[in-house]
C-alpha cells in the first residue's frame, strides 16, 4: 500500500482547498500489479468549478501580482520541492514504477523548472517599434488567461514543470489533469505551491479520466490556452475539441528519434548514450531513441557492444532501483509485446529479470532488434517501451532519408567528428531538437523542446516556452 501522504491522495485541489468527490479511480504499483489505495474521478462539474476557481484568481490576489512577486513564489516552490526530492521521488516510483534514481532525477528537474521560470518571470520584455513620425509603438506580453494542461503518466513531474513552471510565470492561472495512471505528484506538487504562496485558484488539479476531466477541460469555453502531452491520436482529439473556442493549443506529441553514427564517431563517447537513451524510464519516453543508424563500416562492432551493454541491463521493481522498472500498466505491456511479436527473431540481446521482480508487474525486458529494414513496422513506429531497432546505412545521404522515415519528428542525434556533416545533418534531419556528439532526451531545462510533423507544434521549455504562454499585444501611440 501507499505509504502515509502530507496530503490527501483521493481529492482534487481546487481554489486552494482539498474537496471531496462522488466517484474515485483505484491506483496500481506497476511493480506489483497491485491496488495501492484511490484517487479522485473528477468530471465536467469539478473541470467547471477549477476554470471558475482559476478566472476569478486571474480578477483577484492572483492577476494583481507583479512578475517579480510571481517569480518569488515560484523560486520558493522550487525551493520547497527540493526539499522534498525524496519523498516526491519515493512517490513517482510507487505510482509510475519509475526506479528512485530515476525519480529522483524528475524531482529534481521540477525544483529546476521552477528556479528557472521563478527567475525569467520579469525578465520577458516588450520591443519597441520604429514607426511612422508622430507615433510611439511598443508591445507588451500578457497572460492568455486560464490555461489548461493535460499530462501524461511517463514524466509528471517534468512536464508539470516545463508547462505549468511557465504559464505561471507569465500570469496565467492553470487548471491541471494529469494521467489517471499518475497523479500523486501532482497533487503533492499543488501542496507544496500552496505551502510556497500561491494564490488560492492559480493551480487547480483535478484527476480523472482523459474522455471525462480531460474532454471537459479540452472542449472548455473558460479556457484561453490548452498544452497537451501524450499520443498523437488524442492530441489530435484535443485539438479537435478545442476548434469551436478558436483557442491555441500546444501538442507535445509522440516520436521515433533516430541516433545517427559515422564511422568517425568517438565509440566510446557515444555508446552509453546510443542504450541510455533507448531504456530510460524503461523506454516509455516521448523522445526515447528508439533508432540506432550505424555507418557500415562499424556496424558490426556497434551492434556487438550494444549487445553486450543489454546483457547487463537487469529489470526489476522500481524501490530496487534498477537500470530498467516495469511499464506503467497490463496494457502497456500488452501494446510493447503486441510489436515484438511482430519481429519474434529479431532480438539480438535481451536484458535480465531480477529475481526481486514480481509476477504480476508489468516487466519487458529490454530488446535489441537487429535485421529489420527501415520500413518495418518497428522501425517506424513510436513502441512506447524498451525497445530498439539498429538499422545500417552506407552514405550520409542514405542516413538522412532513413532518419527521416517516419511521421515523427522530436529530437535527432548525430555522431560525428567531421564539423561540415554535423553542420549538414543538423540542418537537414526533421526534429525539434538536434543534438551532436550527446544526447539528451528531451533535453535540459532552459533547451526549448517540440516536435514537427506528429510530433506536435509549439514549443515547451526554455524561454520559448514563455511566450507560447502569452500573447502580444502592439501599442501604437500618437502623439503628434
Ligand atoms: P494519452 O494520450 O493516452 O494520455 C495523455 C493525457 O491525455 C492523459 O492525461 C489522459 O487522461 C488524457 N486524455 C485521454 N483521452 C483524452 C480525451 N479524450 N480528451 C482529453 N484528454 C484525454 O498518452 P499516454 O499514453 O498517457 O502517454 C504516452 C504518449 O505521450 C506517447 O505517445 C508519448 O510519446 C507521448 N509523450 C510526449 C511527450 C512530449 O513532450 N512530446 C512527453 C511525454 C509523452
Amino acid at each position: 500500500m501507499l505509504d502515509e501522504t502530507w496530503f490527501p491522495t483521493d481529492k482534487v485541489m481546487i481554489d486552494g482547498k482539498w474537496l471531496e468527490v462522488s466517484d474515485h479511480l483505484a491506483l496500481e504499483d506497476p511493480s506489483t500489479g497491485q491496488p495501492i489505495g484511490q484517487i479522485a474521478r473528477g468530471g465536467s462539474a469539478e473541470i467547471d468549478a477549477a476554470v471558475v476557481a482559476a478566472r476569478n484568481a486571474l480578477d483577484g490576489d492572483w492577476g494583481k501580482l507583479t512578475a517579480t512577486e510571481r517569480g518569488r513564489i515560484l523560486s520558493k516552490l522550487g525551493t520547497l520541492v527540493l526539499e522534498n526530492v525524496d519523498q516526491l521521488a519515493a512517490l513517482e516510483a510507487t505510482d509510475v514504477g519509475k526506479p528512485l534514481t530515476q525519480a529522483r532525477n524528475d524531482a529534481v528537474a521540477l525544483a529546476r523548472y521552477m528556479e528557472f521560470y521563478g527567475g525569467a518571470a520579469d525578465k520577458v520584455m516588450g520591443q519597441t517599434i520604429p514607426y511612422l513620425d508622430g507615433y510611439t509603438v511598443y508591445t507588451l506580453r500578457e497572460p492568455h488567461g486560464v490555461t489548461g494542461h493535460i499530462v501524461p503518466w511517463n514524466y509528471p513531474m517534468q512536464i508539470i514543470g516545463r508547462s505549468v513552471g511557465a504559464a505561471l510565470a507569465m500570469g496565467n492561472a492553470c487548471v491541471l489533469k494529469p494521467a489517471e495512471e499518475a497523479c500523486l505528484t501532482a497533487l503533492a506538487f499543488a501542496d507544496l505551491a500552496m505551502q510556497a504562496g500561491l494564490p488560492a485558484g492559480a493551480l487547480n488539479v483535478v484527476p480523472g479520466l482523459g474522455e471525462e476531466a480531460g474532454a471537459a477541460l479540452s472542449s472548455h469555453p473558460g479556457v484561453d490556452h490548452l498544452s497537451f502531452t501524450g499520443s498523437v491520436s488524442v492530441g489530435a482529439l484535443v485539438q479537435a475539441a478545442a476548434a469551436p473556442n478558436i483557442v491555441p493549443v500546444t501538442l507535445e506529441l509522440g516520436g521515433k528519434s533516430p541516433q545517427v553514427v559515422f564511422e568517425d564517431a568517438d565509440l566510446d563517447a557515444a555508446l552509453p548514450f546510443l542504450v541510455n537513451a533507448g531504456i530510460q524510464n524503461a523506454g516509455q519516453t516521448c523522445s526515447a531513441s528508439s533508432r540506432i543508424l550505424v555507418q557500415r563500416g562499424i556496424y558490426d562492432a556497434v551492434r556487438d557492444r550494444m549487445a553486450e551493454a543489454y546483457g547487463g541491463l537487469t529489470v526489476g521493481p522500481a524501490r530496487a532501483d534498477l537500470r530498467v522498472g516495469p511499464l506503467i500498466s497490463a496494457r502497456q505491456k500488452d501494446i510493447v509485446n503486441g510489436f515484438l511479436s511482430q519481429a519474434p527473431d529479431a532480438a539480438i540481446a535481451r536484458g535480465v529479470l531480477s529475481d526481486e521482480a514480481a509476477q504480476t508487474g508489468h516487466f519487458v525486458l529490454p530488446h535489441l532488434l537487429d535485421g529489420l529494414g527501415p520500413d518495418h513496422t518497428l522501425a517506424r513506429n513510436e513502441i512506447f517501451g524498451p525497445v530498439q531497432v539498429i538499422l545500417p546505412f552506407d552514405e550520409e545521404e542514405e542516413a538522412v532519408q532513413i532518419a527521416n522515415n517516419t511521421d515523427y519528428g522530436l529530437v535527432a542525434s548525430v555522431w560525428s567528428r567531421d564539423g561540415g556533416r554535423q553542420m549538414r545533418l543538423a540542418k537537414r534531419l526533421r526534429a525539434g531538437q538536434v543534438f551532436v556528439n550527446n544526447y539528451g532526451a528531451g533535453g535540459g531545462v532552459e533547451l526549448p523542446f517540440g516536435g514537427v510533423g506528429k510530433s506536435g507544434h509549439g514549443r515547451e521549455k526554455g524561454f520559448e516556452a514563455l511566450y507560447g504562454f502569452s500573447q502580444l499585444k502592439t501599442v501604437a501611440t500618437f502623439h503628434g
